[in-house]
């Protein structure tokens, strides 16, 4: 009966009386352990005692014994006083039956009541009931007696403590059962005595009973703390299991899994139970064909040697996941070893944390190459080859052309994007020959190991120069670049990955001072060139300060009238001890350090003062650095320098390179606006050297286009294209209403030429060479007329030889072959990636040595011009000119030479 009870009855009931033997319910020692842990009172063992209070004091599940305790006290009192009156039977058999209708009387309660004491309402006259009636039955068989009778009052009180004994630690219950049963047994006898001890009674009952619920509280809650307390350790462990932190694992001496966790077990997606005596390797790779760490486990599990934090893979199909193991052997009391305990925590997200870390300091992150660091290694483990003849390889060192522009004008996201197509332009070409690496910035590199031949590197070289030199498209704009390369090989460059580094640098410069877009191979003489190019920065900033920088005017004759039209304003550096130095040597370094701003404005504001001093109808033309063109305030440096000397702006014309277009956006258009609202005259220099897209023309608002002095020179050669070109241009000029000025016209020869092709100016030594502005200003007070002067064709016939030379530049010495000779000069094979303007002495016979000059190479052929002019016999002697003795001219060819 007491199993059918409803479970709250039961469940609780269990609880209450402690019986350590039985799991107690979870939800209850949870909350109580949570309140304990905050430092609060435990609500949740008041709630559970309340839960155990409100069904367990009610009623014992054994107060249905109390029916056959009824009937059974009544037949022993019968054996000592006989048969009981009619309505004794009567009286204790209804008790009997009351008794059961008792306990449904309570289920009926506990169904329909929540409280403690609604329920009580049920219970109380539920024992209460069939006890005062079986008092009253007991009562009459003594009040018919006219006494008390022992039989009958020992079975009263034998009934009335079993009753007790099974409502003990019942609240409400207890009580009643005493009070009950002595009210019906006294109430024949209608005695004062009786009635009064029955009334004292009652009191006592309630204090008592509120005593014992105390206690029973008490007890209750020493019982959860002492419970949770030898529990603990054991809730620790499982939060932290639970929690998916880690987990602990225990095996038997056979290496089966004694202990592990459901949690765990579910991470193996599968349950605790089939776990559990299953092998260790279940849970880490053990065998094998495995890692390090799992093989180091292995061994500590054979050796039964404790380990600590090893990281080994975890045996999950389809994922990858790592644990950190640490484990000990564990022994019994007597020392025999009976298996291995320990924990694990997952170790996945930290090793893709340092894979990841790993990654980003060997790459780098926007283009996906090798960065430095990496690329460095790959270099230095090529050098540190076991044997030397391995340790052979090229390094590539890369820099963009102009992507500083692109840059600042179009922003960095457009930079990042250029870098990220570069990246991808430079694999392609590279693919499997070398390693690519980014330094940083615009700088790359390529790393090819194995012996290299110089011939493929420079194809390959300028390969990678085509691809880059290709237009790009950047966020809808089309931005084109440039890079130079420069080479350097091991051993012969350098045996350390620092020496090749910088020599393939150094190379490099090399290579942009030649003009950018080329590659050049690393020479000794370029550490001496390097430090030159220091020099000269420095330099530089003294001569801006020390006022050392002059103007120089070159005569723009127009062809028609053969007068001076204007002049070109070019930069001239009169350097301490070098003399004076042409534009060509600074320029550039004044661009890259910056100080091309500052000499810039000079440049405008000294030409617009010169230019107030001449007529009218003279102009001059000043030369602006792309870097000028970028900075917003070109138009108001113009417009003050313009106001300062007084001049008609249209009399200041301003020269522009088509590398401004290079970022083609609308500060580009802005800028020309702005300009030709000051009024000043536009005119696109060394047209045809650079990108010449005839959009430039139709957008930009030009005056007048310079022909590049490539085109003019050689155009009156047989054969040459270049007249062609110089015609379509001005063909294509005059259609567009602009002037067109030839550079460069040193021949009679040429000027014909240029002025047949309809070039509406010209400007070259055939008229004159640039003069300072005293000079200029002599030149103009002899009127504006100009003739024409100089040699009718551009160079003497060449003859074609084979000849051996030994050529000797700062003690270093080469040989080459001459393949062709001139008066003036030869074209000698046999030398490297010369860079232009190196000097050399020439051993042409034992007797004749020859200073000159390299003034273009390509890849093993130069061009040289001699200082002094030679002559060619019939039979291809070469000898001084006529009146030049060797005595005579050696000194000042080997001082000009050194
Ligand atoms: P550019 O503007 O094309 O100037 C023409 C160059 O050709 C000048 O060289 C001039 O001396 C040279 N030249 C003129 N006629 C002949 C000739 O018949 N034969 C030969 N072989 N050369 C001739 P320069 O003065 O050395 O200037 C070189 C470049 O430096 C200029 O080329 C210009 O781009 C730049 N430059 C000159 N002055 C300035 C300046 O004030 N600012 C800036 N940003 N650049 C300048
Ligand atoms: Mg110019
Ligand atoms: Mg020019």
């Amino acid at each position: 009966m007491a199993q059918s009870e409803p479970d709250a009855v039961s469940n609780a009931g269990r609880h209450a009386t402690g019986d350590a033997a039985r799991p107690v319910p979870v939800r209850v020692r949870k909350a109580g352990a949570v309140a304990a842990r905050a430092g609060e009172p435990a609500d949740g063992l008041f709630s559970a005692f309340a839960a155990t209070h409100a069904a367990d004091a009610l009623l014992s599940r054994r107060w249905n014994c109390m029916a056959g305790v009824f009937a059974g006290s009544a037949a022993f009192a019968a054996i000592f006083a006989g048969i009981p009156p009619v309505r004794s039977i009567f009286l204790i058999a209804a008790a009997s039956l009351l008794v059961l209708a008792g306990i449904y009387f309570v289920r009926l309660g506990n169904r329909v009541a929540d409280a403690p004491w609604q329920r009580a309402m049920f219970a109380v006259p539920a024992v209460a009931v069939p006890m005062a009636v079986f008092g009253l039955g007991m009562g009459y068989w003594n009040f018919r007696a006219g006494e008390f009778l022992e039989g009958p009052l020992a079975a009263f009180i034998l009934a009335s403590v079993i009753a007790t004994l099974i409502q003990s630690g019942k609240r409400y219950t207890l009580f009643t059962v005493q009070i009950a049963g002595w009210s019906g047994l006294l109430a024949w006898f209608h005695s004062p005595s009786a009635v009064a001890t029955l009334l004292v009674l009652v009191p006592i009952a309630v204090l008592v009973d509120r005593m014992q619920a105390a206690a029973q509280r008490a007890s209750l809650l020493r019982r959860e703390a002492e419970l949770r307390l030898s529990r603990r350790a054991e809730d620790i462990l499982h939060d932290f299991e639970e929690s998916g932190q880690g987990w602990f694992w225990e095996t038997d001496s056979k290496g089966m899994l004694a202990y592990l966790s459901p949690a765990t077990a579910r991470l193996f997606n599968m349950s605790r139970g089939d776990m559990i005596g299953c092998h260790l390797s279940k849970l880490f790779e053990t065998g094998s064909d495995s890692h390090d760490g799992e093989r180091t486990l292995a061994f500590h599990l054979s050796a039964r040697s404790a380990f600590h934090e090893l990281a080994v893979r975890a045996p999950l199909r389809g994922e990858e996941r790592w644990w950190s193991v640490t484990g000990k052997p564990i022994y019994d009391s007597y020392g025999n070893y009976v298996g291995f305990r320990g924990s694990a925590h997952d170790l996945t997200e930290k090793r893709r944390t340092q894979e990841e870390a790993t990654r980003l300091a060997r790459y780098d992150s926007l283009t996906g190459l090798a960065n430095r660091f990496q690329i460095s290694k790959t270099l230095e483990r090529l050098l540190d080859a076991p044997r030397e003849a391995q340790r052979t390889c090229a390094v590539f060192l890369l820099d963009l052309d102009r992507f500083k522009q692109v840059n600042d004008t179009l922003g960095h996201p457009a930079g990042d994007a250029l870098l990220t197509q570069v990246s991808q332009r430079l694999l392609r070409v590279v693919a499997e020959r070398g390693r690519v690496g980014r330094l940083g910035g615009d700088e790359f590199q390529v790393i090819l190991g194995g012996a290299q031949v110089r011939d493929d590197l420079a194809n390959l070289a300028h390969r990678i120069i085509e691809s880059l030199s290709q237009p790009y498209s950047i966020e809808g704009h089309r931005v084109i670049i440039g890079a130079s390369v420069g080479i350097a090989l091991a051993p012969e460059d350098g045996t350390t990955s620092d020496a090749l580094v910088r020599n393939a640098d150094l190379a490099l410069y090399a290579a942009k001072d030649a003009g950018r877009g080329c590659y050049r191979f690393y020479a000794t003489d370029l550490h001496s060139r390097a430090e030159e190019k220091r020099q000269l920065e420095q330099d530089l900033r003294d001569a801006i300060h020390a006022g050392a920088l002059e103007l120089h005017y070159q005569p723009v004759i127009e062809t028609a009238t053969e007068e001076i039209s204007g002049f070109e304003a070019l930069m001239r550096w009169n350097h301490p001890t070098r003399g004076m130095l042409s534009p060509a040597r600074f320029v550039e370094v004044a661009e890259d350090t910056g100080l091309i701003a500052a000499m810039g404005e000079w440049a405008i504001r000294t030409a617009c003062h010169d230019l107030a001093r001449w007529p009218e109808s003279v102009r001059v033309a000043v030369n602006v650095s792309p870097i000028q063109f970028a900075n917003p305030q070109l138009p108001g440096i113009v417009t003050s320098a313009i106001a300062q000397a007084g001049i008609d702006p249209q009399r200041l014309e301003l020269e522009i390179t088509e590398s401004v277009f290079l970022a083609d956006d609308s500060n580009t258009d802005a800028m020309f606006a702005s300009l030709k609202r000051i009024g000043v005259r536009l005119a696109l220099d060394d047209f045809g050297t650079g990108y010449s897209s005839l959009s430039y023309l139709k957008k930009a608002p030009f005056d007048k286009i310079k022909i590049d002095q490539g085109f003019v020179r050689g155009a009156t050669m047989p054969g040459s294209r270049n007249g062609a070109i110089i015609a379509s241009i001005t063909s294509l000029t005059q259609s567009l209403g602009m002037d067109t000025t030839a550079e460069g016209v040193e021949t009679l020869d040429e000027l014909e030429l240029v002025r047949l092709l309809g070039c509406s100016h010209v400007q070259g030594y055939v008229y004159d060479k640039p003069f300072d502005a005293d000079e200029a200003t002599r030149r103009l007070e002899s009127g504006l007329k100009a003739v024409a002067s100089g040699p009718r064709a551009s160079r003497g016939p060449r003859q074609t030889m084979l000849r051996k030379v030994v050529l000797d530049h700062e003690g270093e010495i080469y040989t080459g072959t001459i393949r062709n000779i001139s008066a003036n000069g030869a074209m000698i094979e046999g030398l490297w990636n010369v860079p232009p303007e190196t000097t050399f002495k020439i051993a042409v016979s034992d007797d004749l040595i020859l200073a000159g000059k390299a003034r273009w190479s390509q890849e093993n052929r130069m061009g040289i011009e001699f200082q002094i002019p030679v002559d060619i016999g019939a039979d291809g002697r070469i000898s001084l000119k006529r009146g030049v003795s060797q005595e005579e001219g050696k000194p000042r060819l080997w001082r000009q030479a050194g």
